[in-house]
């Protein structure tokens, strides 16, 4: 079957609003396209909580209301950019160095792993006329001046916002449990996670923060995880946030 109208999905609050906007108002929807970016090979980069949510309830919903969810994973893994050594550069001390963690506001795991291999995809096995949703919301005008050809926002047609994607997600049973600690879903590895997210990660997924403490430790052009803090930094400042705080 050709697939001509597909809403690309990460089932945050807003794709999911976007998927229960084209049911309530009878749009066409062939399939539902969803990309899960990978920390290395066998674990995902998706915060485990909202992981568990997508496989658990959001993909079985979807599935029973007869749509199709096609699953794609990148080639290539957060690990696999971090280790890429920098063979070109204007500054001659980090060439050799491995590229790190990636850097808040320009994310290379954004454009090399999951735009990538949704284009790629894309490319392969939809039309060229294919339409996609986006789950922007109507009060986003500046992200909706700049969808491409082919690109509609479905809430903003419906003159939906993000209170009442919010809403309409909580109604129906599909909010992610992610935002009972955030304010948006993305990985758990993301340079922009507010530090009440890194908090919650460090606290409730000690194993997986660890792996970012070890990768800390290597010889990266990048010393930051995010604008302000390498990890060992933010290690102690969560530490101590997590005791104020008393999580
Ligand atoms: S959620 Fe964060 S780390 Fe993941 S692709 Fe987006 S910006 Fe990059």
């Amino acid at each position: 079957m050709e697939y001509r109208y597909i809403a690309g999905s990460s089932f945050g609050k807003d794709s999911m609003a976007s998927i229960l906007t084209a049911i309530r108002y009878k749009e066409p929807l062939d399939a539902v396209l969803y990309c899960e970016v990978m920390f290395d090979e066998d674990v995902s980069g998706e915060v485990p909580e909202h992981r568990d949510f997508i496989y658990k309830a959001a993909i079985p919903w979807v599935q029973s209301h007869r749509i199709p969810v096609i699953v794609v994973k990148p080639e290539r893994t957060y690990l696999d950019v971090f280790y890429q050594k920098i063979r070109k550069s204007s500054n001659p001390l980090l060439i050799g160095k491995y590229n790190g963690f990636p850097l808040a506001g320009r994310c290379c795991i954004q454009s090399r792993c999951k735009a990538k291999a949704l284009e790629q995809y894309a490319k392969k096995h939809f039309p060229k006329e294919a339409v996609k949703y986006i789950g922007l919301s109507s009060d986003e005008p500046l992200r909706l001046q700049k969808l491409a050809p082919g690109q509609i926002s479905l809430l903003d047609k419906y003159g939906i916002g993000k209170e009442e994607a919010m809403e309409m997600s909580k109604a129906a049973g599909l909010l992610s449990p992610v935002y009972e600690f955030a304010r948006r879903s993305g990985c758990w590895f993301c340079p922009n996670a507010s530090e009440r997210e890194l908090v919650h990660f460090r606290k409730h997924h000690p194993e997986l923060w660890n792996r970012l403490l070890e990768l800390g430790k290597e010889d990266t052009a990048t010393k930051r995880f995010n604008r302000s803090y390498t990890v060992f930094e933010l290690e102690e400042r969560l530490s101590k946030a997590d005791i104020r705080k008393g999580f």
